[in-house]
């Protein structure tokens, strides 16, 4: 249970407290791409996403995309936030933190985990032993593997509180 826990749920990326985290020690942010930065499958990134990015680069933050997606797909957007990118990348497999780890070069305490879904992001992060963001997806149009596992987050949902915001 606790392997599925995030230290922080919130409804979007501009709610992350980057000062915060920031003086927490956290100095990068993986990010999921589908349903955390765009919309499912979709190139779009809203303007609000955009100045996300731009505001954690500003503050120091380093930042790249880790997505089960394929390549063609998370390059694309990569590329509009100019930020380095895994696709492929095999979450909750630790192998891809552990890439971005080297790819950011930063240390476990250092780097956070933003995704929209407990299974992969929150799952693989946790078991990385690193700081594990949830996010509310941004839609709910899915691939059917992620609305199967939907179901059994909806088990464990109730357990989680968004206003409950730090776990030691
Ligand atoms: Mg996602």
């Amino acid at each position: 249970m606790n392997l599925l826990r995030p230290n922080l749920y919130v409804d979007s990326l501009t709610d992350i407290p980057l000062e915060r985290l920031q003086q927490q020690g956290i100095k990068g942010f993986v990010l999921d791409l589908d349903n955390t930065i765009t919309e499912w499958n979709k190139n779009e990134v809203a303007s609000e996403v955009i100045e996300w990015f731009n505001r954690a680069k500003q503050l120091g933050f380093k930042l790249c995309i880790a997505s089960n997606n394929k390549e063609e797909r998370v390059m694309q957007v990569a590329r509009v936030l100019e930020v380095p990118f895994l696709s492929k990348a095999g979450k909750p497999r630790r192998r891809s933190f552990k890439k971005m780890l080297r790819l950011l070069d930063l240390e476990v305490n250092q780097l956070a985990v933003i995704g929209d879904q407990i299974f992969t992001d929150i799952l693989g992060g946790n078991r990385m032993g690193l700081y594990t963001i949830l996010v509310v997806p941004l839609s709910s149009r899915e691939f059917i593997g992620t609305r199967i596992m939907r179901r059994f987050e909806r088990l464990v949902l109730p357990y989680l509180d968004k206003e409950e915001v730090e776990r030691p």
